[in-house]
Protein backbone atom coordinates (compact mmCIF):
# COMPACT_ATOMS: atom_id res chain seq x y z
CA UNK A 1 0.00 0.00 0.00
CA UNK A 2 0.92 3.53 -1.01
CA UNK A 3 0.40 6.92 0.93
CA UNK A 4 -1.21 8.04 -1.82
CA UNK A 5 -3.72 4.75 -0.91
CA UNK A 6 -4.88 6.37 1.87
CA UNK A 7 -6.94 9.34 0.70
CA UNK A 8 -4.60 12.04 1.98
CA UNK A 9 -4.68 15.41 0.84
CA UNK A 10 -2.03 16.01 -1.57
CA UNK A 11 0.14 18.72 0.66
CA UNK A 12 0.34 15.83 2.91
CA UNK A 13 1.34 13.50 0.52
CA UNK A 14 4.46 16.20 -0.60
CA UNK A 15 5.02 16.42 3.42
CA UNK A 16 5.84 12.83 4.07
CA UNK A 17 7.54 12.49 0.66
CA UNK A 18 9.85 15.57 2.10
CA UNK A 19 10.15 13.44 5.04
CA UNK A 20 11.35 10.68 3.33
CA UNK A 21 8.52 8.33 4.38
CA UNK A 22 8.58 5.63 2.11
CA UNK A 23 5.67 3.58 2.47
CA UNK A 24 2.86 3.85 5.85
CA UNK A 25 3.46 1.53 8.49
CA UNK A 26 0.91 -1.38 9.29
CA UNK A 27 -1.39 0.67 11.61
CA UNK A 28 -1.12 3.74 9.40
CA UNK A 29 -2.53 1.29 6.35
CA UNK A 30 -5.33 0.35 8.66
CA UNK A 31 -6.43 3.02 10.59
CA UNK A 32 -5.67 6.02 8.74
CA UNK A 33 -8.44 5.47 5.98
CA UNK A 34 -11.37 4.77 7.83
CA UNK A 35 -10.60 8.02 10.48
CA UNK A 36 -10.12 10.08 7.35
CA UNK A 37 -13.88 8.94 6.40
CA UNK A 38 -15.03 10.19 9.82
CA UNK A 39 -15.27 6.64 11.73
CA UNK A 40 -14.22 6.10 15.15
CA UNK A 41 -11.49 3.70 16.02
CA UNK A 42 -10.20 1.67 18.53
CA UNK A 43 -7.00 0.32 17.62
CA UNK A 44 -4.10 -1.52 19.12
CA UNK A 45 -0.86 -0.06 18.86
CA UNK A 46 2.42 0.49 20.89
CA UNK A 47 5.14 3.99 20.85
CA UNK A 48 7.21 3.44 17.39
CA UNK A 49 4.63 1.80 15.18
CA UNK A 50 3.80 4.99 13.72
CA UNK A 51 0.62 5.01 15.43
CA UNK A 52 0.83 9.63 15.78
CA UNK A 53 0.87 10.19 11.79
CA UNK A 54 -1.90 7.38 11.75
CA UNK A 55 -4.45 10.04 13.53
CA UNK A 56 -2.06 13.03 12.93
CA UNK A 57 -2.52 12.77 9.37
CA UNK A 58 -6.48 12.46 9.46
CA UNK A 59 -6.33 15.01 11.52
CA UNK A 60 -4.37 17.31 9.03
CA UNK A 61 -6.37 16.37 6.15
CA UNK A 62 -9.97 17.30 7.97
CA UNK A 63 -7.81 20.75 8.28
CA UNK A 64 -6.69 21.26 5.08
CA UNK A 65 -10.20 20.72 3.61
CA UNK A 66 -11.88 22.60 5.31
CA UNK A 67 -10.74 26.75 5.59
CA UNK A 68 -13.61 27.84 8.14
CA UNK A 69 -11.73 25.64 10.84
CA UNK A 70 -8.67 26.94 10.06
CA UNK A 71 -9.43 30.54 10.46
CA UNK A 72 -10.75 29.76 13.10
CA UNK A 73 -9.69 30.48 17.28
CA UNK A 74 -10.94 27.63 18.76
CA UNK A 75 -9.08 24.44 17.89
CA UNK A 76 -10.85 21.60 15.68
CA UNK A 77 -8.84 18.69 17.48
CA UNK A 78 -7.81 17.84 20.63
CA UNK A 79 -5.22 14.52 21.42
CA UNK A 80 -4.63 13.49 25.08
CA UNK A 81 -1.67 11.91 25.73
CA UNK A 82 -0.06 10.85 29.10
CA UNK A 83 3.15 12.67 30.08
CA UNK A 84 4.50 16.14 28.69
CA UNK A 85 7.12 14.52 26.94
CA UNK A 86 4.40 12.50 24.78
CA UNK A 87 2.91 16.20 24.04
CA UNK A 88 5.89 18.01 22.87
CA UNK A 89 6.39 14.62 20.75
CA UNK A 90 3.15 14.60 19.07
CA UNK A 91 2.63 17.79 18.80
CA UNK A 92 6.42 18.54 17.03
CA UNK A 93 4.64 15.41 14.59
CA UNK A 94 2.04 17.84 13.76
CA UNK A 95 3.63 20.76 13.51
CA UNK A 96 6.08 18.52 10.87
CA UNK A 97 2.98 17.30 8.49
CA UNK A 98 1.18 20.14 8.88
CA UNK A 99 3.75 23.41 8.04
CA UNK A 100 2.70 23.39 4.52
CA UNK A 101 -0.48 24.98 5.84
CA UNK A 102 0.53 26.94 8.60
CA UNK A 103 -1.54 24.37 11.54
CA UNK A 104 -1.44 25.69 14.40
CA UNK A 105 -0.57 23.23 17.05
CA UNK A 106 -0.24 23.72 21.01
CA UNK A 107 1.12 21.43 23.46
CA UNK A 108 -0.81 21.63 27.30
CA UNK A 109 0.89 20.02 29.74
CA UNK A 110 1.45 20.40 33.59
CA UNK A 111 4.73 22.12 35.16
CA UNK A 112 5.05 24.48 32.33
CA UNK A 113 4.01 27.94 33.26
CA UNK A 114 0.61 28.35 32.34
CA UNK A 115 0.08 31.94 30.91
CA UNK A 116 2.45 30.81 28.20
CA UNK A 117 -0.17 28.39 27.13
CA UNK A 118 -2.96 30.83 27.47
CA UNK A 119 -1.09 32.80 24.99
CA UNK A 120 -1.31 30.52 22.68
CA UNK A 121 -4.37 29.21 23.11
CA UNK A 122 -6.17 32.71 23.05
CA UNK A 123 -4.06 33.25 19.81
CA UNK A 124 -5.97 30.86 17.93
CA UNK A 125 -5.37 27.09 17.74
CA UNK A 126 -6.07 24.01 15.53
CA UNK A 127 -5.00 21.04 17.45
CA UNK A 128 -4.20 21.06 20.95
CA UNK A 129 -2.52 18.23 22.38
CA UNK A 130 -3.05 17.97 26.06
CA UNK A 131 -2.56 15.78 28.94
CA UNK A 132 -5.52 15.28 30.46
CA UNK A 133 -4.81 16.89 34.25
CA UNK A 134 -3.72 19.81 32.73
CA UNK A 135 -6.74 20.14 29.80
CA UNK A 136 -9.36 19.53 32.81
CA UNK A 137 -7.42 23.15 34.50
CA UNK A 138 -8.26 24.76 31.21
CA UNK A 139 -11.48 23.67 30.72
CA UNK A 140 -12.46 24.68 34.17
CA UNK A 141 -10.55 28.29 33.67
CA UNK A 142 -13.22 28.46 30.39
CA UNK A 143 -9.66 28.78 28.56
CA UNK A 144 -10.02 25.44 26.41
CA UNK A 145 -13.41 26.37 23.95
CA UNK A 146 -14.62 22.36 22.83
CA UNK A 147 -17.71 23.68 21.26
CA UNK A 148 -15.68 23.24 17.87
CA UNK A 149 -13.99 19.90 18.83
CA UNK A 150 -14.75 17.92 15.80
CA UNK A 151 -12.13 14.92 16.60
CA UNK A 152 -10.83 13.92 19.62
CA UNK A 153 -8.06 11.40 20.15
CA UNK A 154 -7.22 8.93 23.04
CA UNK A 155 -3.68 8.50 22.53
CA UNK A 156 -1.73 5.67 24.77
CA UNK A 157 -4.86 5.45 27.07
CA UNK A 158 -3.82 2.63 29.13
CA UNK A 159 -1.19 4.61 29.98
CA UNK A 160 -3.91 7.56 30.80
CA UNK A 161 -5.86 4.65 33.24
CA UNK A 162 -3.33 3.66 34.92
CA UNK A 163 -1.93 7.24 35.96
CA UNK A 164 -5.54 7.81 37.30
CA UNK A 165 -6.43 10.10 35.07
CA UNK A 166 -9.77 7.74 34.10
CA UNK A 167 -12.28 10.35 35.61
CA UNK A 168 -10.31 12.97 34.24
CA UNK A 169 -11.14 11.53 30.51
CA UNK A 170 -14.81 11.26 31.21
CA UNK A 171 -15.14 14.84 32.20
CA UNK A 172 -13.44 15.66 28.96
CA UNK A 173 -15.10 13.52 26.65
CA UNK A 174 -18.70 14.28 28.07
CA UNK A 175 -17.46 18.18 27.56
CA UNK A 176 -17.16 17.79 23.92
CA UNK A 177 -19.49 18.03 21.31
CA UNK A 178 -21.51 14.37 21.00
CA UNK A 179 -21.09 14.22 16.93
CA UNK A 180 -17.77 14.37 17.65
CA UNK A 181 -15.10 11.77 16.27
CA UNK A 182 -13.36 9.59 18.54
CA UNK A 183 -10.22 7.85 18.11
CA UNK A 184 -8.67 5.54 21.31
CA UNK A 185 -5.06 3.88 20.60
CA UNK A 186 -3.96 1.55 23.24
CA UNK A 187 -0.84 -0.83 23.81
CA UNK A 188 -2.68 -3.22 25.75
CA UNK A 189 -6.33 -3.42 25.43
CA UNK A 190 -7.56 -4.31 29.93
CA UNK A 191 -11.30 -4.47 30.38
CA UNK A 192 -11.15 -1.04 31.46
CA UNK A 193 -10.31 0.27 27.91
CA UNK A 194 -13.12 -2.11 26.18
CA UNK A 195 -15.50 -0.04 29.01
CA UNK A 196 -14.07 3.40 28.05
CA UNK A 197 -15.02 2.87 24.56
CA UNK A 198 -18.10 1.78 25.21
CA UNK A 199 -18.84 4.72 26.77
CA UNK A 200 -17.55 7.45 24.58
CA UNK A 201 -16.62 5.68 20.53
CA UNK A 202 -19.84 4.77 18.58
CA UNK A 203 -19.54 1.57 16.13
CA UNK A 204 -15.42 1.71 16.10
CA UNK A 205 -13.74 0.15 13.63
CA UNK A 206 -11.36 -2.23 15.38
CA UNK A 207 -7.70 -2.46 14.61
CA UNK A 208 -5.16 -5.02 15.43
CA UNK A 209 -2.11 -5.58 13.46
CA UNK A 210 -2.09 -9.77 13.36
CA UNK A 211 1.41 -10.94 14.69
CA UNK A 212 2.49 -12.93 12.00
CA UNK A 213 2.99 -16.81 12.84
CA UNK A 214 6.96 -18.17 13.01
CA UNK A 215 7.05 -21.44 12.64
CA UNK A 216 9.50 -23.07 15.53
CA UNK A 217 12.60 -23.99 14.09
CA UNK A 218 11.91 -21.42 11.02
CA UNK A 219 13.55 -18.03 12.64
CA UNK A 220 17.13 -17.95 11.37
CA UNK A 221 20.07 -18.32 13.68
CA UNK A 222 20.97 -15.24 14.50
CA UNK A 223 22.34 -13.25 17.53
CA UNK A 224 19.75 -10.97 18.88
CA UNK A 225 21.08 -8.05 20.65
CA UNK A 226 19.56 -4.56 21.71
CA UNK A 227 21.09 -1.30 22.50
CA UNK A 228 19.64 1.39 24.80
CA UNK A 229 20.59 4.30 23.24
CA UNK A 230 18.96 8.07 23.21
CA UNK A 231 17.95 9.51 20.08
CA UNK A 232 20.71 11.77 20.05
CA UNK A 233 23.54 9.46 20.77
CA UNK A 234 22.40 7.14 17.89
CA UNK A 235 25.16 7.94 15.47
CA UNK A 236 27.92 7.83 17.75
CA UNK A 237 26.48 4.46 19.06
CA UNK A 238 26.28 2.82 15.55
CA UNK A 239 30.04 3.78 15.06
CA UNK A 240 30.84 2.13 18.59
CA UNK A 241 29.32 -0.81 18.21
CA UNK A 242 30.35 -1.37 14.57
CA UNK A 243 33.90 -0.49 15.93
CA UNK A 244 33.48 -3.77 17.98
CA UNK A 245 31.62 -6.09 16.11
CA UNK A 246 34.04 -5.43 13.43
CA UNK A 247 31.17 -6.67 10.65
CA UNK A 248 32.23 -7.99 6.91
CA UNK A 249 29.27 -6.91 5.47
CA UNK A 250 26.26 -5.04 7.46
CA UNK A 251 23.18 -3.88 5.96
CA UNK A 252 21.78 -1.06 8.34
CA UNK A 253 17.72 -0.52 7.94
CA UNK A 254 16.38 3.09 8.55
CA UNK A 255 13.01 3.96 8.31
CA UNK A 256 13.35 7.10 5.77
CA UNK A 257 15.04 7.97 3.24
CA UNK A 258 15.70 11.56 4.79
CA UNK A 259 17.64 8.97 7.67
CA UNK A 260 19.30 7.01 5.64
CA UNK A 261 20.71 10.50 3.81
CA UNK A 262 22.07 11.79 6.49
CA UNK A 263 23.55 8.76 8.34
CA UNK A 264 25.22 7.44 5.23
CA UNK A 265 26.89 10.88 5.50
CA UNK A 266 27.83 10.45 8.79
CA UNK A 267 29.24 7.07 8.63
CA UNK A 268 31.31 8.40 5.80
CA UNK A 269 32.36 11.28 7.27
CA UNK A 270 33.71 8.88 10.10
CA UNK A 271 35.89 7.02 7.79
CA UNK A 272 33.35 4.19 7.29
CA UNK A 273 32.34 2.51 3.36
CA UNK A 274 28.74 3.01 3.41
CA UNK A 275 26.24 3.31 0.60
CA UNK A 276 22.84 4.57 0.55
CA UNK A 277 19.70 2.93 -1.16
CA UNK A 278 16.12 3.88 -1.56
CA UNK A 279 13.16 4.33 -3.06
CA UNK A 280 14.67 7.75 -4.21
CA UNK A 281 17.51 6.12 -6.35
CA UNK A 282 17.42 5.62 -9.98
CA UNK A 283 17.63 1.77 -11.27
CA UNK A 284 21.26 2.90 -12.43
CA UNK A 285 21.89 4.18 -8.83
CA UNK A 286 20.76 1.54 -7.88
CA UNK A 287 22.94 -0.82 -9.74
CA UNK A 288 26.03 1.04 -9.06
CA UNK A 289 25.32 0.97 -5.19
CA UNK A 290 24.75 -2.78 -5.21
CA UNK A 291 27.54 -3.70 -6.95
CA UNK A 292 30.10 -1.65 -4.54
CA UNK A 293 28.72 -3.62 -2.16
CA UNK A 294 29.03 -6.65 -3.66
CA UNK A 295 32.48 -6.58 -5.07
CA UNK A 296 32.73 -5.31 -1.28
CA UNK A 297 34.14 -1.61 -2.20
CA UNK A 298 31.24 -0.97 0.69
CA UNK A 299 31.16 -2.30 4.22
CA UNK A 300 27.59 -0.90 5.19
CA UNK A 301 24.51 -0.71 2.92
CA UNK A 302 22.42 1.85 4.32
CA UNK A 303 18.46 1.09 3.50
CA UNK A 304 14.58 1.70 3.88
CA UNK A 305 12.67 -1.44 4.17
CA UNK A 306 11.37 -0.90 0.36
CA UNK A 307 14.58 -0.48 -1.06
CA UNK A 308 16.55 -3.73 0.31
CA UNK A 309 13.30 -5.70 -0.58
CA UNK A 310 14.62 -8.68 -2.55
CA UNK A 311 18.48 -8.10 -2.32
CA UNK A 312 20.59 -10.94 -1.75
CA UNK A 313 23.71 -10.22 -0.53
CA UNK A 314 25.38 -13.26 0.37
CA UNK A 315 28.50 -12.02 2.42
CA UNK A 316 26.21 -10.42 4.84
CA UNK A 317 27.33 -10.78 8.55
CA UNK A 318 25.07 -8.40 10.42
CA UNK A 319 21.76 -6.73 10.11
CA UNK A 320 21.28 -3.21 12.06
CA UNK A 321 17.97 -1.64 12.77
CA UNK A 322 19.15 2.01 13.45
CA UNK A 323 15.42 2.31 14.05
CA UNK A 324 12.62 -0.99 15.61
CA UNK A 325 10.91 -1.54 12.63
CA UNK A 326 7.41 -0.77 13.35
CA UNK A 327 6.45 -3.96 13.13
CA UNK A 328 7.92 -7.35 13.84
CA UNK A 329 6.82 -8.78 10.53
CA UNK A 330 9.61 -5.95 9.22
CA UNK A 331 12.22 -7.52 12.06
CA UNK A 332 11.80 -10.79 10.81
CA UNK A 333 12.19 -10.05 7.13
CA UNK A 334 15.31 -7.96 8.25
CA UNK A 335 17.08 -10.23 10.29
CA UNK A 336 16.27 -13.17 7.43
CA UNK A 337 18.95 -11.85 5.41
CA UNK A 338 21.60 -12.88 8.09
CA UNK A 339 22.00 -16.59 9.29
CA UNK A 340 21.47 -18.52 6.32
CA UNK A 341 23.08 -22.11 5.44
CA UNK A 342 23.60 -21.97 8.85
CA UNK A 343 25.82 -19.76 8.92
CA UNK A 344 25.11 -17.65 12.72
CA UNK A 345 24.28 -14.08 11.69
CA UNK A 346 24.43 -11.01 14.00
CA UNK A 347 21.33 -8.65 14.40
CA UNK A 348 21.59 -5.63 16.19
CA UNK A 349 18.55 -3.41 17.21
CA UNK A 350 19.39 0.41 18.62
CA UNK A 351 15.99 1.02 20.44
CA UNK A 352 15.42 4.00 22.63
CA UNK A 353 14.06 4.31 26.12
CA UNK A 354 10.62 4.48 25.36
CA UNK A 355 10.34 1.84 22.86
CA UNK A 356 10.42 -1.44 25.66
CA UNK A 357 7.32 -2.74 24.53
CA UNK A 358 8.42 -2.49 20.87
CA UNK A 359 11.12 -5.29 21.55
CA UNK A 360 8.76 -7.12 23.94
CA UNK A 361 6.43 -7.65 20.60
CA UNK A 362 9.30 -8.67 18.59
CA UNK A 363 10.54 -11.61 21.44
CA UNK A 364 6.72 -12.37 21.33
CA UNK A 365 6.63 -12.96 17.82
CA UNK A 366 10.30 -14.42 16.81
CA UNK A 367 9.74 -16.53 19.95
CA UNK A 368 13.57 -15.71 20.83
CA UNK A 369 15.09 -13.85 23.16
CA UNK A 370 16.61 -10.00 22.49
CA UNK A 371 19.58 -10.02 24.92
CA UNK A 372 19.88 -6.27 26.02
CA UNK A 373 23.39 -5.03 26.33
CA UNK A 374 25.10 -1.67 27.16
CA UNK A 375 26.79 0.10 24.47
CA UNK A 376 30.18 -0.63 24.94
CA UNK A 377 32.71 1.78 26.26
CA UNK A 378 35.48 3.73 25.10
CA UNK A 379 37.48 1.10 27.59
CA UNK A 380 35.45 -1.72 25.79
CA UNK A 381 36.52 -0.40 22.33
CA UNK A 382 40.23 -0.03 23.22
CA UNK A 383 40.57 -3.23 24.20
CA UNK A 384 38.88 -4.32 21.13
CA UNK A 385 40.97 -2.54 19.36
CA UNK A 386 44.20 -4.05 20.96
CA UNK A 387 42.28 -7.54 20.57
CA UNK A 388 42.53 -7.13 16.84
CA UNK A 389 46.21 -5.83 16.98
CA UNK A 390 47.03 -8.70 18.69
CA UNK A 391 45.23 -10.84 16.51
CA UNK A 392 46.72 -9.27 13.34
CA UNK A 393 50.42 -9.57 14.86
CA UNK A 394 49.75 -13.21 15.59
CA UNK A 395 48.94 -13.74 12.08
CA UNK A 396 52.72 -11.77 10.75
CA UNK A 397 54.24 -13.84 13.02
CA UNK A 398 52.88 -17.06 11.20
CA UNK A 399 53.50 -16.18 8.29
CA UNK A 400 57.23 -15.48 8.68
CA UNK A 401 58.33 -15.01 5.55
CA UNK A 402 58.43 -11.80 4.59
CA UNK A 403 60.15 -10.64 8.23
CA UNK A 404 63.40 -10.73 7.38
CA UNK A 405 63.86 -7.40 5.73
CA UNK A 406 62.47 -5.80 9.01
CA UNK A 407 64.82 -7.65 11.08
CA UNK A 408 66.98 -5.52 9.70
CA UNK A 409 65.50 -2.62 11.58
CA UNK A 410 65.34 -4.40 14.93
CA UNK A 411 69.00 -5.89 15.05
CA UNK A 412 69.85 -2.08 13.94
CA UNK A 413 67.70 -0.37 16.80
CA UNK A 414 68.88 -3.42 19.54
CA UNK A 415 71.81 -1.38 19.87
CA UNK A 416 70.63 1.16 21.06
CA UNK A 417 67.30 -0.07 22.59
CA UNK A 418 65.77 -3.30 24.56
CA UNK A 419 63.86 -5.50 22.30
CA UNK A 420 60.79 -5.65 24.45
CA UNK A 421 60.69 -1.26 24.02
CA UNK A 422 61.23 -1.84 20.33
CA UNK A 423 58.60 -4.66 20.12
CA UNK A 424 56.04 -2.62 22.19
CA UNK A 425 56.73 0.84 20.08
CA UNK A 426 55.80 -1.24 16.85
CA UNK A 427 52.63 -2.54 18.01
CA UNK A 428 51.87 0.71 18.48
CA UNK A 429 52.68 2.23 15.36
CA UNK A 430 50.85 -1.27 13.57
CA UNK A 431 47.84 -0.44 15.84
CA UNK A 432 47.21 3.37 14.91
CA UNK A 433 47.92 2.58 11.83
CA UNK A 434 45.33 -0.39 11.91
CA UNK A 435 43.00 0.90 14.25
CA UNK A 436 43.34 4.69 14.58
CA UNK A 437 43.59 7.08 17.34
CA UNK A 438 41.13 6.49 20.04
CA UNK A 439 41.61 9.94 21.68
CA UNK A 440 38.88 11.15 20.94
CA UNK A 441 35.96 8.49 21.66
CA UNK A 442 33.57 9.99 24.39
CA UNK A 443 31.83 8.24 26.74
CA UNK A 444 28.03 7.54 25.63
CA UNK A 445 25.68 7.73 28.06
CA UNK A 446 24.16 4.62 29.73
CA UNK A 447 20.68 4.61 29.92
CA UNK A 448 18.22 1.99 30.31
CA UNK A 449 14.77 0.57 28.67
CA UNK A 450 11.82 1.54 30.51
CA UNK A 451 8.90 3.71 30.37
CA UNK A 452 9.52 7.85 31.07
CA UNK A 453 8.63 9.42 33.87
CA UNK A 454 4.69 9.92 34.54
CA UNK A 455 2.98 13.07 34.77
CA UNK A 456 0.91 12.98 38.30
CA UNK A 457 -2.31 14.91 37.68
CA UNK A 458 -1.75 18.39 37.68
CA UNK A 459 -3.66 18.89 40.93
CA UNK A 460 -0.70 17.16 42.76
CA UNK A 461 2.35 18.93 42.33
CA UNK A 462 4.10 17.86 44.74
CA UNK A 463 3.84 13.94 43.52
CA UNK A 464 5.97 15.42 40.78
CA UNK A 465 9.21 15.75 41.69
CA UNK A 466 10.17 12.61 43.49
CA UNK A 467 10.18 10.72 41.11
CA UNK A 468 12.63 9.69 38.14
CA UNK A 469 12.09 6.57 35.33
CA UNK A 470 15.24 5.38 33.87
CA UNK A 471 14.03 6.65 30.35
CA UNK A 472 14.41 10.65 31.73
CA UNK A 473 18.21 10.34 31.31
CA UNK A 474 17.59 9.62 27.77
CA UNK A 475 15.05 12.52 27.37
CA UNK A 476 17.73 14.27 29.69
CA UNK A 477 20.48 13.81 27.45
CA UNK A 478 18.74 14.58 24.40
CA UNK A 479 17.19 18.12 26.33
CA UNK A 480 21.10 18.89 26.28
CA UNK A 481 21.79 18.40 22.54
CA UNK A 482 18.92 20.70 21.84
CA UNK A 483 20.25 23.38 24.10
CA UNK A 484 22.00 26.04 23.32
CA UNK A 485 24.49 26.04 21.62
CA UNK A 486 27.58 28.10 22.25
CA UNK A 487 28.26 25.90 25.60
CA UNK A 488 27.41 22.23 24.07
CA UNK A 489 30.33 20.87 25.53
CA UNK A 490 31.86 23.16 28.03
CA UNK A 491 33.73 20.72 30.05
CA UNK A 492 36.76 20.69 27.45
CA UNK A 493 37.53 24.25 28.15
CA UNK A 494 38.00 24.83 31.49
CA UNK A 495 41.32 25.02 33.16
CA UNK A 496 41.72 22.77 36.21
CA UNK A 497 40.74 24.49 39.43
CA UNK A 498 39.14 27.69 37.57
CA UNK A 499 36.03 27.94 35.14
CA UNK A 500 35.99 30.11 32.73
CA UNK A 501 32.09 30.91 33.15
CA UNK A 502 33.69 32.97 36.50
CA UNK A 503 35.24 35.60 34.71
CA UNK A 504 31.78 35.97 32.30
CA UNK A 505 29.13 38.05 33.15
CA UNK A 506 25.98 35.97 33.85
CA UNK A 507 23.11 36.36 31.03
CA UNK A 508 20.05 38.50 31.87
CA UNK A 509 17.16 36.78 33.66
CA UNK A 510 19.52 33.54 34.64
CA UNK A 511 21.52 32.75 38.08
CA UNK A 512 24.63 30.91 38.53
CA UNK A 513 24.67 28.00 40.59
CA UNK A 514 28.15 26.26 42.09
CA UNK A 515 27.86 22.63 42.36
CA UNK A 516 30.29 20.72 44.02
CA UNK A 517 30.67 18.06 41.92
CA UNK A 518 33.20 17.75 38.74
CA UNK A 519 35.01 15.76 36.45
CA UNK A 520 36.41 14.22 38.77
CA UNK A 521 33.96 12.43 40.28
CA UNK A 522 33.12 11.68 36.31
CA UNK A 523 30.15 14.31 35.97
CA UNK A 524 29.49 15.40 32.35
CA UNK A 525 27.58 18.18 31.49
CA UNK A 526 24.98 15.71 30.96
CA UNK A 527 24.27 14.71 33.80
CA UNK A 528 23.49 17.88 34.96
CA UNK A 529 20.94 18.77 32.65
CA UNK A 530 19.69 15.10 33.65
CA UNK A 531 19.42 16.24 37.31
CA UNK A 532 17.42 19.15 36.91
CA UNK A 533 15.38 18.09 33.90
CA UNK A 534 14.40 15.35 36.14
CA UNK A 535 14.01 16.78 39.25
CA UNK A 536 12.56 19.72 38.62
CA UNK A 537 9.76 21.12 35.95
CA UNK A 538 12.96 22.48 33.47
CA UNK A 539 13.62 20.76 30.17
CA UNK A 540 17.08 21.01 28.88
CA UNK A 541 16.65 24.01 26.37
CA UNK A 542 16.10 26.33 29.37
CA UNK A 543 18.87 25.77 31.17
CA UNK A 544 21.86 28.32 30.35
CA UNK A 545 25.70 27.37 30.35
CA UNK A 546 27.46 25.35 32.30
CA UNK A 547 30.89 24.52 33.09
CA UNK A 548 32.28 21.74 34.80
CA UNK A 549 35.94 21.69 36.23
CA UNK A 550 37.90 19.19 38.18
CA UNK A 551 36.08 19.55 41.17
CA UNK A 552 33.07 21.88 40.81
CA UNK A 553 30.84 22.85 38.25
CA UNK A 554 28.62 25.95 37.48
CA UNK A 555 25.41 25.77 36.03
CA UNK A 556 23.19 28.98 34.94
CA UNK A 557 19.49 28.42 35.32
CA UNK A 558 16.67 31.08 34.96
CA UNK A 559 16.47 33.33 37.95
CA UNK A 560 12.50 32.48 38.64
CA UNK A 561 13.86 28.70 38.63
CA UNK A 562 17.06 29.31 41.28
CA UNK A 563 15.90 28.58 44.13
CA UNK A 564 13.56 25.74 42.85
CA UNK A 565 16.47 23.87 41.55
CA UNK A 566 18.99 24.15 44.81
CA UNK A 567 15.88 22.61 46.74
CA UNK A 568 14.97 20.21 44.60
CA UNK A 569 19.08 18.84 43.80
CA UNK A 570 19.43 19.25 47.75
CA UNK A 571 17.50 16.59 48.57
CA UNK A 572 19.40 14.19 45.71
CA UNK A 573 22.35 12.43 44.18
CA UNK A 574 24.18 13.29 41.54
CA UNK A 575 26.02 10.60 39.77
CA UNK A 576 25.39 8.31 43.06
CA UNK A 577 26.36 11.00 45.09
CA UNK A 578 25.04 14.09 47.36
CA UNK A 579 26.18 17.26 46.22
CA UNK A 580 26.16 20.82 47.64
CA UNK A 581 24.79 22.97 45.50
CA UNK A 582 23.60 26.58 46.17
CA UNK A 583 24.02 30.36 44.13
CA UNK A 584 27.43 31.30 43.10
CA UNK A 585 29.76 33.31 45.48
CA UNK A 586 31.88 35.86 44.27
P1 LIG B 1 5.39 6.72 16.51
O1 LIG B 1 5.05 5.27 16.70
O2 LIG B 1 4.22 7.50 16.04
O3 LIG B 1 6.02 7.28 17.74
O4 LIG B 1 6.46 6.83 15.31
C1 LIG B 1 7.75 6.32 15.42
C2 LIG B 1 8.72 6.92 14.41
O5 LIG B 1 8.46 6.43 13.10
C3 LIG B 1 8.69 8.42 14.29
O6 LIG B 1 10.03 8.84 14.32
C4 LIG B 1 8.09 8.71 12.94
O7 LIG B 1 8.64 9.88 12.38
C5 LIG B 1 8.47 7.49 12.14
N1 LIG B 1 7.48 7.10 11.13
C6 LIG B 1 6.15 7.08 11.27
N2 LIG B 1 5.56 6.62 10.14
C7 LIG B 1 6.55 6.32 9.28
C8 LIG B 1 6.58 5.79 7.94
N3 LIG B 1 5.47 5.46 7.30
N4 LIG B 1 7.77 5.63 7.35
C9 LIG B 1 8.89 5.94 8.01
N5 LIG B 1 8.94 6.43 9.26
C10 LIG B 1 7.79 6.63 9.90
Amino acid sequence: MNFADLGLHDDLLSALAALGYEEPTPIQAESTPPIVDGRDVLGQAATGTGKTAAFALPILDRLRRDDAARKRREPTALVLVPTRELAMQVSEAVHRYGKAFDTRVVPIYGGQPIFRQLEALERGVDVVVATPGRAIDHINRGTLPLNHIEIVVLDEADEMLDMGFAEDLEAILDATPTDRQTVLFSATMPPRIGGLARRHLSDPVNIRIEKPKVEPGEAPKVRQTAYVVPRSHKPAALGRILDVEAPEAAIVFCRTRVEVDELTETLNGRGYRAEALHGGLSQEQRDRVMSRVRSTTADLLIATDVAARGLDIDHLTHVVNYDVPAAPEAYVHRIGRVGRAGREGVAITLIEPRQHRLLTNIERTTKSKVLVEPVPSVDDLRARRIEMTTANLREALVDRDDLDRFRTVVDELGTEFHLADIAAAAVRLAHLAAAGDDDEQVEIPRVELGKPRKERPDRKPADRTSTRGPGDKGRADRSHDRGRGEHQRPEHRSERGRSRLHDKIVEEGFTRLFVGTGRRNGLRAGDLVGAICGETDLVGKQIGAIDITENFSLVEVPSAAADNVIRALRGTTIKGRKTSIRRERF
